[in-house]
Formats: structure tokens, sequence, C-alpha cells
């Protein structure tokens, strides 16, 4: 990490904590100009930085300015500033400011990294029945790079789970009081999926075939107690590696190239289960399918290259009102797309595509001096019964042809069809 400190006291104070505290290795800036020097020879990126806004060659913070452009999160170490000056300063983006002369201000310094720090560790969730009387696996945790919660119980952890999205490893106690470990492993691939987390198991005890029926059941890894924290942690990185790689292959096989929207074999796979969900809960879901208008016509005008810009703006404008937390939104062709709608009945699911048919209206993608806008034309169907996924794609698709052949830029649905009947 990098220290931007001038006076000899504070630099040596700093450093002393952050190097006997968190073990990190401190390049040390007295001046703006060894800044500048620093930064630009720097090849492997500071994970955070600590500064004093006030140098004797550069008295008005622009060391910060210059820390910012590198995308290096930093904490600002100084004296007492206006509450204007405070805005001002966090309005850049920084994560904190420690004010250097209050008693506690090294203490408060120590806790600001000791966050910023946890926040960019992997975090792992250790399931051990043990963990209150001197479990070995809590204590060769304790030296590790990450940031461990602990639970003792296995029904703790899944709601540990549910809750958080971060967690990429979990380590399990296989000889566990209430549920062996392969239980466990079972309940977490059934609700999170086969690589949502990857799983480590452990034992005090070498049983005959316990590292062979953990892997079979899909365990990552197992180790025996006791065990050396390099060891540890050396199996632990090695399995998150192996979770990074498989996270991001999946990433790339789901998301269509040219938008980065999630792909028609994505939608496809996680489509019907999402309705299954709701059908379970009795949960309100629709399906939508959204088709840009004379598509053909605007490549041939003025070219494919124009075409696909106008793809990706229309992509990051469905993205945006959309969302992928509770919402389904996938390109499945060309210029088609498609968006599961979960806990919206019909008729806040049409105002809703209503929004979207406005808003994308409304886009002007420049070009040349040229605004080019786009219309859109949607089919909508409500999903209450179970049938075949396809089958409601089959009713939206329906109204998507009656909205284009009713003239285009509109929404069709079961709904709005129901209301020009009743009028
Ligand atoms: P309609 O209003 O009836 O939907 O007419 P349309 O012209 O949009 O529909 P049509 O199906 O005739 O044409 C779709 C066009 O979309 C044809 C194809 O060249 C273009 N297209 C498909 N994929 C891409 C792409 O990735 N980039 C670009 N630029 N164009 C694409
Ligand atoms: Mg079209
Ligand atoms: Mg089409």
């Amino acid at each position: 990490m990098l220290l931007v400190e001038d006076t000899r006291l504070y630099s040596f104070a700093v450093r002393s904590l952050l190097e006997g505290n968190f073990g990190l290795i401190v390049i040390h800036c007295a001046t703006f100009a060894a800044l500048r020097h620093e930064l630009d020879s720097d090849t492997r990126g500071f994970s955070l930085a600590i500064l004093d806004l006030c140098l004797a060659d550069a008295a008005n913070g622009e060391a910060l300015d210059l820390v910012q452009a590198c995308a290096i999160p930093s904490i600002v170490f100084s004296g007492f500033t206006s509450e204007r000056r405070r805005e001002e300063i966090m309005s850049k983006g920084v994560v904190d400011i420690v004010y250097k002369n209050s008693p506690s201000s090294l203490e408060s310094l120590g806790s600001s990294v000791d966050r910023v720090l946890s926040l960019s560790r992997p975090q792992l969730l250790l399931v051990d029945p043990q963990a209150e009387n001197d479990s070995a696996m809590v204590a060769a945790l304790a030296s590790c790079c990450f940031t461990v919660s602990v639970c003792t119980s296995t029904t703790e952890a899944l709601s540990i789970l549910d809750a958080s999205q971060n967690t990429e490893l979990v380590v399990v106690r296989n000889d566990l009081a209430e549920k062996d470990g392969y239980c466990f492993l079972e309940l977490l691939k059934t609700r999170f999926g086969d690589d949502a987390v990857r799983v480590i198991g452990f034992s005090q005890n070498k049983g005959r075939d316990d590292v062979a029926r953990f892997l079979g059941a899909g365990g990552d890894d197992f180790v025996h107690l006791p065990i050396s924290p390099a060891d540890v942690e050396s199996r632990l990185t090695h399995t998150l590696t192996i979770h990074k790689r498989i996270q991001s292959l999946q990433r790339m096989a789901s998301r269509d190239y040219l938008t980065d929207l999630l792909n028609r074999r994505y939608f496809f796979d996680r489509g019907p289960k999402m309705v299954d969900i709701c059908l379970r809960q009795q949960a309100p879901v629709c399906a939508a399918l959204l088709d840009i208008d004379h598509f053909k016509r605007l490549n041939d005008t003025h070219g494919h290259e124009i075409g696909d810009l106008v793809l990706k703006a229309v992509s990051r404008k469905i993205l945006a009102l959309v969302g992928e937390k509770q919402h389904l939104p996938a390109r499945i062709g060309g210029e088609e797309f498609a968006i599961l709608f979960t806990n919206l009945d019909i008729e806040e699911a049409y105002e809703f595509c209503e929004r979207i048919r406005i808003e994308i209206a409304a886009i002007k993608v420049v070009v040349d001096d040229e605004d080019i806008s786009v219309t859109i034309s949607m089919g909508l169907a409500s999903i209450s019964d179970a049938e075949t996924f396809d089958n409601y794609l089959n009713a939206a698709d329906q109204y998507l042809y009656l909205a284009k052949h009713s003239g285009r830029n509109r929404v069709f649905s079961d709904y709005q069809v129901a209301r020009i009947a009743a009028s």
C-alpha cells in the first residue's frame, strides 16, 4: 500500500501500524514529486493509499486527485478540516477521512484500513460445531487472508448463505453432530446449484473412505487435522482460484458477446426454474418479447455498425430499467429480447413494459450529427398454469405479432386486449 505523508512522526507511526498489525508492504512517499514518480513506475498496483493532503510541494490536495485518477481506494489522514472541505473531499469518493490530531487517530485509522481490506478479502464460512471450544480449524484460519464467518450448525450455515451473495468458500467439519458433511453438500447443491460456492471438508479423525466419499458427494477438497496454517491457506487459495475460473467461464457462456446481456441459452435454462418457483409460491409471473421495429431498414440506411450501436444502447436501457435481481432480461435473437417479470401481475407488468417502450423510444444514438432513434413492439403474456416454457413465449409472441400488425411501437397483452374489449 501507499503512504503519502511528510512528517517523520506520523510516517513512522502509520508505517509501524500497517506493517505490524496488517502485514502490509508499505511504500512511503514524503513529497508530491515522489508520489508522482512512484505511480509512474508502479507495475503491481496498490490496493490502498493513505494520504496527507498538505504536502510541501502540493498543499491543496493534489495528491488525492492523482491517486484517485489511478483508481486506488484512498483514506485521507489529515489535520482538522472544515465541514465544507470534508464534504468536498468525501465527494471525491474517498473511503474515509481520519483526523490526525485526536488521541485515538491511529486506532481510527487502523479500523478504517481493516474495513477496506476486509471488503477486498474473499469471504469464507466455517461450519464447525466445535468452533467455540478451541477448534484447531478456527486457529488455522485466523492467520489466512480471508474474511471468516463462523457458525456451529448446518441450518445456520444455510441461512447465512441465503442472505449473503459473497461467500465463495465453505469449510465444513465432516463429523458434524447433527448431520454429516455429505448430507450438507447435498443440501447446498440442491439449494444453490453446483457452482455457487466451493466446499472443503475436514475432520479430526481419519475415517476409512472419508476423502473419497466427500469428494464423490461433490466436495472440492478434504483435509485432516492437525494441519499447518500455511497448508490450509494454500489449499483454500487453490480452490478459490478454480472457483474464480469457473465463474469467469460461466459468465462468458451466459452472456451475449455484443450487448453483454444474458443470452438465449441462459434465458431458456434459468427461465423455467424461475417460473416454477413463482408458480409454487403462487406469485404472479409474466413473459414478454420485445422486438425492435424496422431494424432491417435502419441497418440498410446506416450500416450494420450503427445497427450494433443501437442494439447496445437498447440493451443498456433494458438492463438499467429491468435489472437482473428480480426479473430476467435477455437477448434471445438478433434484435429480439425476452423478459421474465417475476412477482408482477399482468397489470403491473404491462405498465412496466409501457415504460420500457417509452424510454427506448427516447434514446438518441448520435451519428455524424444525426440523432438516430428506434421504437419497439412488445408482446406480454401472464403465466398462471404449469405449461411448457415454450408455450408461455408463444403466447407472448402472438401478442407481439398483434402489436406489429396494429402499427408497431406498442405493447400488446391479455390485459390490454381485455381493456379494449371492455371499452
Ligand atoms: P419488424 O418491425 O417487423 O420487426 O421489422 P425488422 O426489420 O426489425 O425485422 P426483420 O426480422 O425483417 O429484420 C431484423 C434485422 O435485424 C435483420 C438483421 O440484419 C438485423 N440484425 C440481426 N442481428 C443483428 C446484429 O447483431 N447487428 C445488426 N446490426 N443487425 C442485426
Ligand atoms: Mg424487428
Ligand atoms: Mg425480429
